[in-house]
């Protein structure tokens, strides 16, 4: 029997998601005990308690793994949090909101506290056309906040509708003004700040956001510089030392009429990465942060050592927020061929960087990068080794156990070098750049289907790591081009995912008939190459 205080509605709705996930039945209390303090928490016989809600969820995710697991467990970082990314059709946009919820649950289990989110602008013509998604976001970040999660609205300095003020648009060219890259990402219709008119408009339209959102309460709030966003004209370059921090300090106090209590976050990614000078926009960010009143109410700064290592080598003055990549690297389209697990590179980054940052937003397009998302997480919370996390990942969400167990997990782990491919996504081929592990993988995964019983078999998490395992064994057979075998998982893969909407390049399997030549068909694009570190995302 789980008991709990049931005055406590947050507490209640973590009892009720515990006990549907418990595998034997126990006797065990669920309480929230201050004395712990908000990071803590402790599995004791018969007990869990925690701080904080969301500190008691990561201790009973402790149990539902380990039912014998006793101690108090301390979180080494305050913020460990997800960025559900949410455009083009992809899985959060397109999956039932129920699944969603489970999702969100599990991750809390897994140690997530805080979910983020961006309702992208430039979708739209006008807040109107977004209710839609701008309806499920909301039906996400209350389901995380009755979980006792924090919520995150994440937004762009100087986004735009799609057909905004053509006049006031922003510059996205190189070539001039410390520019030697275009900037990345940019959908040609974010608004210039520095153009007469052009600040008034970029508040103009974020009020008329903020007003759908103000019966939301968020706990943090980010305002980013670039991706996609920036604007590299005279006036405004370098952007993330000149307009973007004018843009933000004026946006500060509208967000804060309509949410007086946020916390609010900046941003340096992408800093650096477009200009000559690598880090005039980090040293102007810092003299703000440090010395300028306007910007008092930022507690935290997203930056990501795997691209920029500015921020985690001098005192930017606040904590800073990694923003880890699990998602798109080096296999498009992101979820195309299923699980992508990066055990390697994970623990990797988390050795070099981890006791540098003060929490971790990990980019999510979907649920195909669940186990880098598990790795990431508990390296973060406890120094966990991803080694050891992904055999308690197989253990528990998919019940492997034994000498299955380590099978599995040696071929996961093979995953990691046979992940970096490029596609052709005008001809559809897909040379897959280190194939050596692919039949072994394929052997063994195909193996342990034929053993896992029916429901294993069948479950999300499962079928990510089956469909890649074919999929990397069909293309290997077809000598990287797109078979009617490949083709045939790719429909599968998009169903699992829910991506049969799904518009972006990046987001939707490779199965139509079409060659695509646009990225976003919707925007202007630029003929100059992307950034080295651009193409190294894609
Ligand atoms: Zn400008």
């Amino acid at each position: 029997m789980v008991r709990y205080d049931k005055n406590d509605a947050i507490l209640a709705n973590i009892a009720a998601a515990f006990e549907k996930r418990l595998r034997t039945p126990c006797d065990v209390t669920l309480e929230i005990d201050q004395t712990l303090g908000e990071y803590t928490g402790v599995v004791e016989d018969g007990r869990i308690a925690a701080g904080s809600h969301s500190q008691l969820m990561e201790a009973a995710g402790r149990f539902l793994r380990n039912p014998a697991v006793r101690g108090s467990f301390p979180s080494q970082k305050p913020l460990c949090g997800m960025y559900f990314a949410s455009h083009f059709g992809n899985y959060t946009d397109e999956a039932p909101l129920e699944e969603l919820y489970e999702y969100i649950d599990d991750l809390g289990f897994w140690g997530v506290n805080t979910l983020k989110m961006w309702l992208d602008l430039h979708h739209f013509r006008n807040m109107g056309e977004a209710r839609h998604k701008l309806e499920r976001q909301k039906a996400l970040y209350r389901h995380a906040k009755s979980m006792g999660m924090q919520i995150w609205l994440t937004t762009i300095s100087n986004e735009a509708f799609r057909d905004s003020v053509r006049a006031l648009r922003a510059d996205w060219t190189c070539g001039h003004d410390g520019y030697v890259y275009p900037l990345n990402d940019h959908f040609h219709v974010e608004i210039c700040p520095s153009k007469p008119g052009g600040l008034d408009l970029i508040k103009h339209y974020r009020r008329a956001m903020l007003e759908e959102f103000r019966d939301v309460e968020f706990d943090l709030i980010s305002i980013s510089p670039y991706d996609e966003g920036g604007c590299s004209c005279s006036a405004c370059a370098p952007w993330g030392g000149n307009g973007y921090l004018r843009t933000v300090r004026e946006l500060i106090p509208i967000y804060k009429e309509y949410f007086p209590n946020a916390r609010f976050v900046m941003s340096a990614w992408q800093f650096g990465t477009f200009l000559e000078n690598k880090t005039v926009e980090f040293e102007r960010l810092a003299d703000v942060l440090h010395n300028d009143e306007g910007f008092r109410d930022v507690a935290y700064l997203v930056s990501e050592p795997q691209y920029a290592q500015y921020a985690v080598t001098h005192d930017m003055g606040r904590p800073i927020i990694g923003f880890p990549e699990i998602s798109m690297f080096r296999a498009s389209p992101w979820g195309g061929y299923g699980a992508n697990p990066m055990p390697g590179k994970i623990g990797e980054l988390y050795d070099k960087y981890g006791d540098k940052l003060s929490g971790i937003m990990p980019y999510s397009e979907g649920l195909y990068e669940d186990i880098n998302k598990i790795l990431v997480l508990r390296a973060h919370r406890d120094g966990s080794p991803t080694a050891k996390t992904l055999r308690e990942y197989l253990g528990y969400e998919l019940r492997i156990e034994g000498e299955l167990l380590e099978r599995t997990a040696r071929a996961v782990e093979a995953m990691e070098a046979t992940l970096a491919r490029k596609w052709d996504r005008t001809t559809h081929r897909v040379e897959i750049l280190d194939p050596e592990k692919i039949p072994f993988i394929e052997k063994e995964i195909t193996e342990i289907h034929a053993l896992l019983p029916a429901d294993v078999q069948k479950s999300r998490r499962w079928l990510h790591l089956y469909y890649r395992a074919l999929v990397d064994g069909a293309l290997l057979r077809a000598g990287f081009e797109r078979s009617e075998e490949v083709r045939e998982i790719y429909r599968r893969i998009m169903h699992l995912c829910h991506l049969e909407n799904a518009t972006g390049v990046y987001q939707r399997p490779d199965v139509d008939d079409v060659a695509i030549t646009e990225v976003y068909p919707d925007s202007e694009e630029s003929d100059i190459e992307p950034t080295p570190e651009a193409q190294n995302q894609n």
